[in-house]
């Protein structure tokens, strides 16, 4: 084992567009495995990343506290237990968990968050891709905040992304009518093709309100939102009666210095007497077991696509990171070390 821990560091709190400067490099000792009952040492060898981590980067109260500034990048990662001083966790096991942008950390301390054991057969990018967080977003997000029916017009925003594409899918598989929203007309072309939706609006390139009301003529049922601000008020223009507007995410306001005046439409879910509601994952871990369940006999029976962006080296983390927020990344932003 080398003795040095490479890190990327959180340099400053961003300020509206997150950039390189924001980041700094920085090399650490291996923690020494003198480890305490319960904890265990582990090597990264791939890193996920989520928009969210946009968010933790804020001073600001969320459901995580901020980011120290100085510390480790929080995120979350694939790793293989190195040392371990806890039987749960076996030498040379694969565990997932948010062990940051390094190479080694140590975990399963008492209070935190214990990592998760990846099953022998799932892969790295299985475990923080298709089976991971994401996935489970969708899932939840749509069947138990969302109350996905069969006959349901869905409408799925940053449908060609990690969590996108997974809810179209599992919105089709569930009888729903599928409309997905993506940028470009690559990703738009993967939605129908790939992903099964029954059509796709290309946000950049054509006017999301004016497609609905073609594509919809009775309105959505249910739209699933992983982006806010213009997609979010187009949405509203055209839910239909006793609608459901699920917020997953708001990533088009992510980087904004200032947070843009909500959506000017909101009469309309009055009108059409809409409900919509917020939703964070980690609020709904007793229903992860058999959502996950449900998404890996899918993904073996070859009913769920998935795709999956895997960069390397470990120069090249933040830069990765940044991809998020351009549209660069081609499905599940990863990044592999080992
Ligand atoms: P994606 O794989 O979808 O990657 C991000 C995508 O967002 C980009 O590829 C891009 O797609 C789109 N995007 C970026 N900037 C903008 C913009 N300004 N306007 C519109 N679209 C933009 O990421 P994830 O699937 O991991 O996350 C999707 C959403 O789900 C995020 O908002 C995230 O915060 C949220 N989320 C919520 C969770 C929860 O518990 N509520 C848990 C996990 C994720 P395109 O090229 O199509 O523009």
């Amino acid at each position: 084992m080398t003795s040095l821990n490479r890190q990327w560091v959180l340099a400053r709190r961003p300020v509206g567009q997150v950039s390189l400067e924001d980041f700094a490099r920085r090399d650490a000792l291996v923690p020494v495995p003198n480890l305490a009952a319960g904890e265990i040492l582990v090597r990264v060898v791939m890193i996920g990343f989520d928009p969210a981590q946009r968010g933790w980067m804020d001073d600001g109260d969320s459901y995580m506290p901020p980011m120290p500034v100085g510390g480790p990048v929080r995120g979350s990662a694939a790793a293989r237990v190195e040392a371990s001083n806890n039987p749960a966790y076996p030498e040379g096991s694969l565990v997932r968990g948010l062990f940051g942008w390094q190479d080694y950390a140590v975990t399963a301390r008492v209070g935190e968050t214990p990592p998760v054991l990846i099953p022998l057969g799932v892969t790295p990018e299985e475990a923080l891709g298709v089976l991971g967080a994401a996935s489970l977003t969708a899932h939840i997000g749509l069947n138990r905040v969302g109350r996905l029916r069969a006959g349901d017009t869905v409408l799925v925003s940053g449908a060609a992304g990690a969590v996108g594409s997974v809810a179209v899918q599992i919105a089709r598989l569930k009888g729903a009518r599928v409309i997905g929203a993506a940028g470009g007309p690559e990703k738009c072309r993967w939605l129908t093709s790939d992903y099964g939706a029954d059509a796709a609006i290309d946000y950049r390139n054509e006017n999301v309100s004016e497609r609905l009301a073609i594509l919809a003529p009775k309105g959505i049922d249910l739209f699933f939102d992983n982006v806010g601000g213009a997609m979010l008020e187009a949405g509203i223009d055209h839910v239909a009666r006793f609608g459901r507007i699920v917020l997953c995410g708001a990533i088009s306001g992510y980087n904004d210095v200032e947070a843009a005046p909500g959506p000017r439409n909101l009469m309309r879910m009055i009108a059409q007497r809409a409900e919509m509601r917020g939703f964070i994952l980690p609020d709904h871990l007793d229903h992860v077991p058999a959502a996950r369940h449900e998404l890996e006999v899918w993904l073996r029976a070859g009913k769920i696509r998935y795709r999956v962006d895997i960069q390397e080296g470990f120069e090249n983390i933040s830069k990765t990171f940044l991809r998020l927020f351009s549209g660069l990344n081609q499905g599940k932003q990863l990044l592999r070390l080992l």
